[in-house]
């Protein structure tokens, strides 16, 4: 417990930034870390994974978003939903309950101006020494690629999607 936490960011527009941060996730649970996943952006839908993390003490998850994409005619909404989530990630992160929190798509935050990139940057910095923190999404801002220790940077050479296949039971979601 008395490594140094790590900061990790996950970017790209291949498949697997979230699914790469979900396998260290089991990978911490099964040192008996306490995990935290904060996820913007994410609609209300049936997430194979959230199910799966209700059957999970040691694993606390909040979903902050509305849809994958902020609507424009709701931008006011979308900054609130996005300010609210981001003081939740702040929270979690200051409470010292955990030793890896990841926050699934916080990229799109500064990407969008919904925050200043610098607010994360900040919180990142003087987060608690043992917490390692996990920041998935594309367009990752490169103020946080700066500040991360270890960078992956996804690339697509094809994905289904582009084949017509549809959004998968236990592969999308
Ligand atoms: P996953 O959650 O599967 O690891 P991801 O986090 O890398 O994907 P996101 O950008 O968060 O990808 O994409 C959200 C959804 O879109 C996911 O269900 C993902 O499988 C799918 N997706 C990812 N890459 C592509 C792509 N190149 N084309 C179409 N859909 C994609
Ligand atoms: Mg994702």
């Amino acid at each position: 417990m008395s490594d140094v936490g790590r900061v990790i960011v996950n970017t790209g527009n291949g498949k697997g930034k979230t699914t790469a941060a979900l396998g260290t996730v089991f990978r911490a649970l099964g040192h008996g870390h306490k995990v935290c996943i904060v996820q913007f952006l994410k609609g209300q839908g049936q997430y194979g994974e959230r199910l799966m993390a209700e059957k999970i003490d040691s694993l606390d998850w909040f979903i902050c978003g509305r849809g994958f994409v902020f609507k424009k005619k709701n931008i006011d909404d979308d900054r609130k939903v996005a300010r609210e989530g981001f003081l939740l990630a702040r929270e979690k992160i200051e409470s010292d309950k955990y030793d890896l929190i990841v926050l699934d798509e916080i990229t799109y935050l500064p990407h969008y101006n919904f925050l200043d990139v610098e607010e994360i940057v900040e919180l990142i910095l003087k987060k608690p020494q043992r917490l390692s923190v996990i920041m998935t999404g594309r367009e990752a801002d490169p103020k946080l690629i700066q500040i991360a220790d270890t960078v992956s940077s996804i690339e697509s050479i094809k994905h289904g999607y582009e084949q017509g296949i549809k959004a998968q039971k236990g592969i999308e979601f």
